[in-house]
């Protein structure tokens, strides 16, 4: 299953994106705005492709069209995408994008330019972004998008105009994904955290597996079991941060415990996590939340190997426990 067969959630997002493809009239600047993996990407980039295409049907594009195929291969000349390279996105790509947006259409009266994770934007960056945004030219509208709005500059964001996608109910959830062959429908639907792209990502069963042994092997490690064994064979990035998502999510589920709030994300280890608990001081798991966040900044930040800092995120766990 991919997010292009949603057709669940986001209401007031695609009426406004209609609005603009019935009235043929798009704005200089949108901004989407909303937490990991409730759509921006993949409805930034669906619009575009049903903009530029042209042969539509419906207003929906026809995917087979010149510029529909141009678009998936990355080479059509109307449309961008800019993702961040690194943990920033400098003033050397903010200089691209304004070259780009100089160019004249080739198939369209509009180009369209996607720029994902703009709270990456370095200061110098966001302002040299937002001189281009401040003399908008006919030629490009610009798609910009962030999960962490409170990171984007107030004058950037008073240029767009905004588009709020919000957070996935476990019910639409459980709408997405009860096609697939699941027993876990309802365990997946808590474990999403309102992320369709979570959601669908457990759906894998190597992945669900994963983020089930991810979570055994926290739990031991916060109950003082051995587990460098079986750590130290995270030798993957990507892994490992899956490793820090699953553990604070556990860590997410002991506040829970403690505000007796009864809305556990891993209903399934719920004895694990009473009796953590009853065994360490909420003073040492917010402390092993603030190491668990930064490690996360450094294993984006650095060219460390994985292994090396999967050997830090255990000492640095156990430090916290052991103080
Ligand atoms: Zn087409």
């Amino acid at each position: 299953m991919s997010f292009k067969s949603i057709l669940i959630g986001q209401d007031s997002v695609r009426e406004a994106l209609n609005r603009y493809m019935i009235k043929e009239n798009l704005p200089d600047t949108l901004l989407f705005l909303g937490t990991s993996g409730t759509g921006k990407t993949f409805f930034a980039e669906n619009f575009a492709e049903d903009w530029l295409c042209m042969n539509k049907i419906n207003n929906l594009s026809c995917g087979k069209c010149q510029s529909c195929l141009t678009i998936k291969s990355n080479s059509n000349p109307d449309f961008r995408e800019i993702n961040v390279d690194g943990n920033s996105i400098k003033l050397k790509t903010v200089k691209e994008i304004q070259d780009y947006s100089l160019l004249q259409p080739v198939n369209n009266k509009r180009k369209i330019l996607i720029v994902n994770d703009i709270d990456k934007l370095t200061i110098e960056a966001a302002n040299a972004l937002l001189k281009i945004l401040e003399e908008p030219n006919s030629s490009t509208s610009f798609i910009l998008t962030s999960k962490r709005p409170e990171m984007v500059i107030k004058t950037i964001q008073s240029r767009a105009i905004k588009l709020r996608f919000k957070p996935y109910t476990k019910i639409e959830i459980k709408k997405i994904i009860q096609d697939e062959e699941l027993n876990d429908i309802d365990l997946i639907s808590s474990l999403a955290i309102g992320s369709c792209k979570r959601a669908i990502f457990l759906c894998n069963k190597e992945n669900f597996e994963r983020r089930h042994e991810n979570c055994k092997i926290f739990i031991s490690l916060l109950l003082g079991k051995n587990v460098n064994l079986i750590f130290s064979k995270k030798t993957d990035k990507d892994e490992l941060m899956e490793f820090i998502f699953d553990a604070q999510t556990i860590l997410s589920d002991c506040m829970h415990f403690y505000e007796d709030t009864q809305n556990y994300i891993n209903f399934d280890f719920i004895g694990d996590i009473k009796e953590i608990v009853s065994k360490l001081t909420k003073i040492k798991l917010v402390n092993i939340q603030n190491a668990l966040i930064n490690s996360e900044e450094l294993i984006l930040s650095t060219s460390t190997g994985a292994l090396m800092l999967a050997k830090k995120v255990s000492s640095d766990v156990y430090f916290n426990l052991t103080q």
